[in-house]
């Protein structure tokens, strides 16, 4: 099978997200780096692409550079990857969906409510893909959990309650580290440190497993640390579509904490536990049941889980994998439209721009309801509440 043509912005040598980036493309062979604008620092980006193989023609010093040779090519990039700082994320992705190519953004996936509605309604004029990166939600577990859900093992769902909490701005004396005081500036931040950082992931898989979206969110943001304009600690209350009742904390000073990703769902006939840090159990309470883990790599699982398995049962397998399958999804998608071809139905579970607007927009509803002492606000972007 032929690989597809890959470009990255951002994820330059030293990021968080780059190298996770790099080897989840490569997972199953699917992608295959050829360009890339992926540094601040364009002497530096173009030497970094060249030594992770790029061709000195393709490795670009800036983005917009990048556009304006890749969109004249005939050898077309079959996906470009944005991993650059939140900010920049509007202005990038919508330059690539308007020239024609498919995009992957990281999350949030931009820093206002009214540019994700435009990048939402450029992707459906435009046609391309506009994925977001919720990359958890390529877990295989996260998937059995929602093909259960779905299946109706849970029943009605009553309440759900997700987690993100960590505690890597903990130390006050660190709060000056640029790397951290710039997450707190809402100049640069925007109206939402860790909520809009981690918690947006918690949201987004409350949505994505139990298959309802937010419409009414009530906050509670605590700046614990002196001198941070921005929340460091969370707690949301939220009402679902159908009719679920749900819960999300998010900190960033929770010491012992490390990258505490839980959902819980608590339905009529049963309940589900899944945690980001034990990401190979699921638990699963059936209604006067025992609490039964479910393990990825058994033979049981069901086939959305299945296909996001690489390992056999007992082998650690996590993050890599997951954003390994939202690119999966992605090859398989685009493949199908190179061969004119339905694609797999079950490739169709990687977020899109609509979720990553419903995530920008409950962080907004829930900045706002914080500054009003708690009041519901709609968490239902415009956009979406007329189609
Ligand atoms: P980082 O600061 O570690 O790295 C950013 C990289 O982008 C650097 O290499 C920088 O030089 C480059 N860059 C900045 N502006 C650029 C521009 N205009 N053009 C080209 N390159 C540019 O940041 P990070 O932690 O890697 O985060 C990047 C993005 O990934 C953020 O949006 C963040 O929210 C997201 N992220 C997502 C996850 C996830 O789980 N999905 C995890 C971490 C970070």
């Amino acid at each position: 099978m032929n690989k597809l043509r890959w470009g990255l912005i951002g994820g330059g040598e030293g990021s968080q997200i780059g190298g996770i980036h790099r080897i989840a493309a490569g997972l199953d062979n699917a992608f295959t780096l050829v360009a890339g604008a992926l540094d601040i620092d364009p002497a530096r980006g173009r030497a970094y692409a060249v030594n992770l193989g790029v061709t000195p023609e393709r490795a670009y010093g800036d983005w917009r550079e990048m556009l304006a040779a890749e969109r004249k090519r005939d050898d077309r990039l079959d996906l470009v990857t944005v991993a650059t700082p939140n900010a920049s994320h509007y202005e990038i992705t919508k330059a690539f969906l308007t020239a024609g190519f498919n995009v992957l953004c990281e999350k949030p996936l931009t820093v206002a409510v009214e540019e994700s509605e435009d990048l939402v309604r450029t992707a459906r004029d435009c046609g391309g893909i506009c994925a977001v990166n919720y990359g958890y939600s390529g877990s295989a577990l996260v998937r059995q959990a929602r093909a259960m859900v779905k299946r109706g093992d849970l029943g009605r769902i009553r309440v759900v309650v997700a987690e993100f909490a960590h505690g890597h701005h903990a130390d006050a004396a660190d709060a000056d580290n640029p790397r951290v005081r710039w997450r707190y500036d809402p100049k640069l931040a925007g109206v939402s440190s860790v909520l809009g950082d981690a918690g947006i992931h918690a949201l987004h898989m409350a949505c994505f497993v139990t298959g309802q979206q937010v419409e009414r969110v009530s906050a509670d943001f605590a700046s614990t640390v002196a001198g941070r304009e921005l929340e460091d600690d969370a707690l949301l209350a939220f009402r679902m579509s159908g009719g679920a009742v749900g819960r999300l904390w998010t900190s960033a000073v929770a010491l012992g904490r490390m990258h505490g990703l839980t959902i819980q769902v608590f339905g009529e006939t049963g309940a589900l536990r899944w945690q980001q840090e034990r990401p190979n159990q699921l638990l699963w309470t059936p209604l006067s049941g025992r609490v039964e883990t479910i393990e990825r790599g058994e033979a049981r699982l069901l086939p959305e889980a299945r296909r996001a398995s690489r390992t056999t049962i007992g082998h650690s397998e996590g993050f890599l994998v997951a954003f390994g399958n939202i690119y999966a999804d992605l090859a398989e998608v685009v493949r199908a439209a190179n061969e004119r071809r339905a694609p797999d139905p079950l490739a169709l579970s990687y977020p899109t721009a609509e979720d990553g607007l419903r995530g920008v927009a409950g962080v907004w509803a829930a900045a706002r309801s914080a500054r009003e002492q708690g009041a519901w606000v709609d968490a239902v972007p415009a956009l979406l509440r007329a189609t």
